[in-house]
């Protein structure tokens, strides 16, 4: 087996329903990913190529990487995922051999999705502080984008929360020609967000979840769900002094826990 393997999730788990709160971010990724590469002979037909490649951008913790893990699930394509720091290499001319890997082995596995993580890091501007081995990335990068022909059911999805300091030559057409903006959720894209995180949670009844939405503000969907997880903590610490860790947790112990108010205040 090859030491550089790429990363592959086959099939991720994660469905639409798991994100909240990005308005019609969802809709536009399933119109320019999923839709193409379900039904590429709808593209055939009228003679137009689907994109290569989306840029999705916001700051950081907003569901980047879960809106392309769902879309890739939800379009049964197989998902490759690059971070963009982890691909450099130290070895001369490593990082561009890992790219072409994953370019070639998503193409023997299409439909895919290829997901590069803060491409801002591997793709700079000219201008920004770029050395020798960011220069070569991009013009791999631009050699492999090039190369997709639309027939191969390959997307390739981008995401930063700098675009504007990503190289320019990555977004002319034919490369990284779509951008979709993935924002800071409002106030209902929060109570959407806590619904999905507290789902499996037994809540008590004095657990208010469209006030918790409305004194959250500026917080993305990693706080939310980081909140529920805490709050469920907390609720798990008051049982604990009921239990005793050698031996199996009471039925009616478990039975009875809840996430209560406290918890989230606490959180
Ligand atoms: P980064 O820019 O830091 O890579 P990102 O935008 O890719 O962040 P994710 O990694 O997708 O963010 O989000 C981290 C976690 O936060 C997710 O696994 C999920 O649990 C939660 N989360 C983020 N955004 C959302 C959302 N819109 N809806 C529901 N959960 C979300």
């Amino acid at each position: 087996p090859q030491y550089s393997e790429p990363k592959e999730v086959r099939r991720a788990d994660v469905t639409y329903d798991d994100i909240g709160g990005l308005g019609n971010a969802v809709e536009q990724v399933r119109e320019m990913v999923e839709l193409p590469l379900r039904h590429p002979e709808l593209f055939q037909r009228l003679g137009i190529d689907p994109p290569k490649g989306v840029i999705l951008h916001g700051p950081p913790g907003t569901g980047k990487t879960l809106l392309a893990k769902a879309v890739a699930n939800e379009s049964e394509a197989n998902f490759f995922s690059i971070a963009g720091p982890e691909i450099m290499g130290s070895q001369y001319g490593e990082s561009e051999k890992r790219l072409r890997e994953i370019f070639e082995e998503a193409g023997k596995k299409a439909p895919s999705i290829i997901f590069i993580d803060e491409i801002d890091s591997i793709a700079p501007k000219r201008d920004e502080t770029r050395g020798e081995v960011e220069r070569r990335i991009v013009a791999q990068l631009l050699t492999l984008m090039d190369g997709l022909e639309p027939r191969q059911n390959v997307v390739v999805i981008a995401a930063t929360n700098r675009v504007d300091a990503i190289d320019e030559a990555l977004r002319r057409p034919g490369r990284f020609d779509r951008e979709i903006v993935i924002g800071v959720p409002d106030e209902p894209g929060r109570r959407a967000q806590l619904a999905i995180h507290t789902r499996g949670m037994p809540l008590a009844e004095d657990v208010d979840l469209d006030a918790l939405a409305k004194s959250t503000y500026g917080y993305v969907g990693a706080d939310m769900s980081a909140l529920a997880r805490e709050a469920a903590m907390d609720a798990v610490r008051r049982v604990l002094p009921q239990i005793n860790l050698r031996e199996g947790i009471p039925s009616e112990v478990l039975a009875g826990m809840r996430v209560c108010r406290q918890d989230f205040d606490n959180a």
